[in-house]
């Protein structure tokens, strides 16, 4: 089982929180052009090795979380709380 350290509540199997996305793409700006979007949206890059990811503790303080993950051995290197110009739905 996947244990992730809320930057809140602290230790917490990862069956309380709900993933939310790569935390490392840039969301386009609102005028960018519809291939800009069409990449944002639907493609992906498939790798291998750490990635950041957004996580929300939504049985818990329902805060989001930047997860530092191994997409291969699935080990979690650390957790810090999310910028709030990150947070979904914050304006860019
Ligand atoms: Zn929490």
């Amino acid at each position: 089982m996947l244990t992730i350290r809320c930057p809140h509540c602290g230790e917490r199997t990862h069956t309380e929180f709900t993933f939310i996305g790569d935390g490392e793409r840039e969301r386009p700006a609102d005028d960018a052009s519809e291939a800009v979007w069409y990449d944002y949206v639907y493609l992906r890059d498939n790798r291998r090795g750490p990635l950041a990811e957004i996580w929300q503790h939504t049985l818990g303080c329902r805060g989001f979380a930047l997860v530092e993950r191994d997409l291969v051995t699935h080990a979690v290197s650390g957790t810090r709380p999310l910028p709030p110009a990150r947070l979904p739905g914050a304006s860019s």
